[in-house]
């Protein structure tokens, strides 16, 4: 007998039985109230942010995203001579100076949380719930940032012999060059772009060509708290070309990159390739993370947090769950809870409270998932989909899609969309990780059991930066969650961790003869 599958008493749910994929059995609440992503109750109030509805649904309806001109390679040039020359003054500054410029920042952006999301919503179709929590995350990075720079970047003195005194000193590297995605236009443009400048850097700063509008009115806000504009430069343009300038530059001591994992090889042998000094790299890059569930797993756990790993901001986050990892005792039964659950899902206007799942981010997005959900038609068996709204007048949605594949080997590639594939197992929970170790990614990972020493031994053999057990996988918080991953998932350090900062800092040890 296999000792991973528990008692029958265990897998008994009422929803597995009111659930058979056809939808909730009349009389039982939705699946939507039970495993519902954040969002407001049927009556339409939500309470994480009574306070923000009015002015954000004013701030949406008014918000314009506005065109932003693009860098040409002589405005590369002359930034990066301008931050050259100019970011050793912010370097000189003590740290709790600029600390005190990240807080102001914070104060400002939390008093303009309306503006934020309305621009979030607008630019990068973000649902209103995922755009509160962005802002929100933004602003945790400037405040945690700060208070780790002034708890950890001050000069230390050292223990000598005496007739010696010895300091180590913590200093910005020089240019900073920080290259950010579309995903997390203001909360991942931020943490990069306030890390490097709290540590003493001058940062020529890139957004995604997505998302200009909200790195634009952000790098604004920042000037406004008090970094000088010779120790903050904003470059929109083409990776391939502003990106590839900025990161070739001679005066480029550093870049802090998140991204896909093709972009930073990319990169990588750009930086490999210069002349002069050598160049750190940060890479935060993609995922095929994984969700491992056992026979003794709580199956209403188990489908809430899959529809918010998978399927929640249309499945366009790094760490989102792709391969759904089923004990096969159980697999049926969860399976049909999911179906159930997806199918309750709304999908529609990301400016709608009651929208679950908005748009994708543009076209060639929608075109690629559309490519890869008819790959996985032909190629693997449909375990369930939310329906699209009839007549549907907002353009890219991409419906939340399940596939069962025949073994872990089969997921190849990152989809960033809400895609979910799953697979069945049995027998030694350590064969499977292996299995997925062996995918070389290592970003996220969730354990789903009540062993307690299984979930110890299987997050102690995985080979990956953030695991999560009985929970879903998305949406670390700063300071409590630091996040990031190894393997093709990254160089580390964390995001939003204690050791993040030093990795934009040079370290100087003064020994003096007294
Ligand atoms: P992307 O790699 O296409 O682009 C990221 C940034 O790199 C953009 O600003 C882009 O303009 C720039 N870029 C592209 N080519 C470049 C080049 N040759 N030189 C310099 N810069 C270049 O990624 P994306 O589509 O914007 O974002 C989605 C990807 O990001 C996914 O793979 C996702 O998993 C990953 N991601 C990772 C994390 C993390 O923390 N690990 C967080 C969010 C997103």
């Amino acid at each position: 007998a296999d000792p991973s599958v528990a008692p029958a008493e265990l897998l008994r749910s009422p929803l597995l039985e009111a659930h058979d994929g056809a939808g909730p059995a009349e009389g039982l609440p939705l699946p939507r109230d039970l495993y519902g992503l954040e969002r407001p109750n049927a009556a339409g109030a939500d309470p994480t942010c009574l306070e923000s509805r009015q002015p954000l649904a004013a701030a949406i309806a008014t918000t314009r995203v506005d065109p932003v001109p693009l860098a040409s390679q002589a405005d590369v040039a002359d930034a990066m001579r301008r931050l050259a020359q100019g970011g050793a003054g912010w370097n000189h500054r003590p740290v709790d100076e600029r600390a005190a410029v990240l807080r102001r920042a914070a104060d400002a952006l939390e008093a303009r949380l309306p503006e934020f999301c309305g621009l979030l919503v607008k630019e990068a179709h973000k649902t209103l719930g995922d755009a509160i929590s962005e802002v929100r995350e933004a602003v945790d990075f400037c405040r945690y940032y700060a208070q780790q720079a002034q708890a950890r970047l001050q000069p230390q003195e050292l223990p000598g012999p005496t007739g010696e005194r010895n300091t180590l000193r913590l200093h910005g590297r020089g240019v900073f060059v920080c290259i950010s995605p579309w995903n997390f236009p203001l909360a991942i443009f931020t943490g990069q772009v306030v890390a490097a400048l709290v540590a003493g850097n001058a940062v020529a700063a890139k957004p995604a060509e997505q998302t200009p509008a909200v790195a634009a009115r952000m790098v604004a806000l920042l000037h406004e708290a008090g970094v000088p504009a010779d120790a903050l430069a904003l470059l929109h343009g083409p990776g391939e070309t502003t990106g590839a300038a900025l990161v070739a530059h001679p005066a480029t001591a550093g870049v802090c990159f998140t991204g896909s994992t093709a972009v930073a090889r990319i990169i990588n042998r750009t930086l490999a390739a210069k002349d002069g000094p050598i160049v750190p790299l940060i890479a935060e890059t993609g995922g095929l993370n994984a969700m491992v569930v056992d026979s003794t797993a709580l199956p209403e756990q188990v489908v809430d947090a899959v529809v918010q790993s998978a399927f929640r901001s249309a499945g366009q986050r790094c760490s989102a769950l792709r391969l759904l990892c089923l004990h096969e005792g159980v697999a049926d039964g969860i399976l049909a809870m999911l179906r159930g659950a997806m199918l309750a899902l709304r999908l529609g206007d990301p400016a709608d409270w009651a929208t679950d799942v908005g748009p994708v981010i543009d076209d060639e997005a929608f075109q690629n998932l559309q490519t890869q959900i008819a790959r996985l038609r032909r190629e693997a068996t449909l375990i369930g989909e939310t329906p699209l709204p009839a007549g549907a007048a907002v353009p890219r949605l991409v419906a939340p899609v399940a596939f069962e594949l025949a073994s872990v080997g089969q997921l190849q590639q990152e989809l960033f969309g809400p895609v979910l594939h799953v697979v069945r197992w049995s027998g030694d929970p350590a064969t499977l990780v292996a299995q997925i170790n062996a995918l070389g990614y290592g970003l996220t990972f969730a354990l789903q059991t009540r062993i307690d020493s299984r979930a110890e031994r299987l997050a102690d053999q995985a080979r990956i930066g953030n695991v999560y057990v009985n929970r879903n996988m998305i949406g670390a918080v700063v300071g409590v969650q630091p996040f990031g991953g190894e393997g093709l998932s990254g160089t580390g350090p964390k995001a939003g961790g204690p050791h993040y900062l030093y990795r934009f800092c040079a370290e100087q040890c003064v020994t003096i003869n007294t």
